[in-house]
């Protein structure tokens, strides 16, 4: 016991240095980190441009509060919103702050309340994210929740049809579950997703904090479905290991976010707008995105040739992939990191693979070597009296 709260399951490793793909425990024991701090150091460890940035930038001003002007945040805006449909952002702390905004701005507007998500979806801890979240266990001990959400099955065109009605203020979702399993949208439910709410008048929110700024290959997730999302939210990968989150949204909801509608002390101070803003430059260069698909397509690849196909499902999108295991995988991230390579789960049965978008070939092969040793050799002498 030490004096830390209990809620999470740490692994026994501390993490002190980290250079690109690579990281170091405090025993000097090095690692391929194909976590990224769950897909958030996204340029890898301590990357030259974002060090310059941050150094920089902390001898000018580090926090303003929003109760100034921020020129920062208005470019790293235009940015964002640049070659899309979307018109405006506001800038927070973390991915289930985005959620909370999105789910506020969709309530405001529209002034309904009821918000179809769906099962195994994650959007965020906090009451309303928590509240959107379709899983049970996230929601234990902490009811009774915000209400007026709806869970329906995902990729399923009828039962979103049965529920949908005038009623409804917006449908969300992720375009890849993460958390929930590495499962991402098909193109049909995608297609009535977005004809329904055209239809209905529904807003449409698209959860983009683990897939969004260029960890499907594409600047958003949605860019690759028939989604034309009102809201976007996003975080994890925006400020490369800096905290900084934000929604983007369609110029009609301008409006409705007037002066002391909505904010936050911290969101978008000007330290983590100059190191989101280095990481934008860098990520949504067309070269670097499509080096993003090649290297998806290659990892793909190997782990296809490598992994029986009756054993493992491999499935999702550029460098958020899932390896489902089809058993209880704790023991194979286990034995993956005693190997020398750091993985995270996407529900019980699901590996997940999430290498910095700098990750590099040599470190993909060594990746897959390392899974080929630990999944093949435990499958095959896979004991089920050793599971609970
Ligand atoms: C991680 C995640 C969140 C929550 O983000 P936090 O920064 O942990 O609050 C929300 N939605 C999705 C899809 C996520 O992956």
């Amino acid at each position: 016991m030490n004096a830390l709260f209990n809620n999470y399951s740490r692994r026994p490793i501390s993490l002190v240095e980290g250079k690109g793909t690579v990281v170091t425990d405090s025993n000097g024991k090095q690692y391929l980190d194909f976590t990224s701090g769950i897909a958030v150091c996204s340029l890898g460890h301590a990357h030259p441009s974002l060090v310059e940035t941050i150094k920089e930038q902390s001898e000018k001003i580090w926090h303003t509060s929003n109760l100034f002007e921020s020129p920062g945040q208005v470019v790293l805006a235009e940015s964002l919103i640049k070659n899309n449909h979307l018109s405006h952002a506001l800038f927070c702390n973390s991915g289930a702050e985005a959620n909370e905004a999105a789910i506020k701005l969709a309530r405001k507007y529209t002034g309904k309340h009821r918000i179809i998500t769906f099962e195994n979806s994650f959007h965020g801890r906090t009451f309303g994210a928590m509240s959107a979240t379709g899983q049970k266990k996230i929601h234990q001990g902490f009811g009774p929740l915000l209400d007026q959400f709806i869970y329906l099955p995902f990729n399923d065109v009828e039962a979103l049809q049965e529920k949908v009605d005038d009623s409804v203020a917006a449908i969300m979702l992720e375009v890849v579950q993460g958390e929930g399993g590495v499962h991402a949208v098909t193109e049909p439910f995608a297609q009535a997703i977005q004809d329904i709410c055209e239809k209905n008048s529904i807003l449409l929110i698209v959860d983009e904090v683990q897939t969004g700024i260029g960890r499907t290959g594409t600047r958003f997730a949605f860019e690759q479905t028939p989604l034309k999302p009102n809201i976007v939210s996003i975080a994890k990968g925006l400020g490369g290991g800096f905290p900084i989150a934000g929604i983007l949204a369609t110029s009609e909801l301008y409006e409705t976010f007037g002066p002391g509608s909505h904010g936050t002390t911290f969101g978008g101070n000007p330290l983590a707008v100059a190191v989101a803003q280095k990481v934008i430059d860098i990520v949504f260069e067309q070269f670097f995105l499509e080096d993003v698909q090649e290297k998806s397509n290659y990892l793909l690849q190997k782990l296809h040739e490598t992994l029986p196909k009756d054993q493992f499902a491999i499935r999702g999108k550029g460098l958020l992939l899932g390896i489902d295991c089809g058993m209880d995988v704790s023991h194979f991230v286990t034995e993956a990191e005693e190997a020398g390579l750091l993985l995270v789960g996407a529900g019980p049965n699901v590996l997940r693979l999430l290498p910095p978008l700098t990750v590099t070939k040599e470190e993909m092969d060594e990746a897959v070597e390392i899974l080929k040793k630990v999944l093949l050799t435990n499958k095959r002498g896979w004991d089920i009296t050793s599971f609970k």
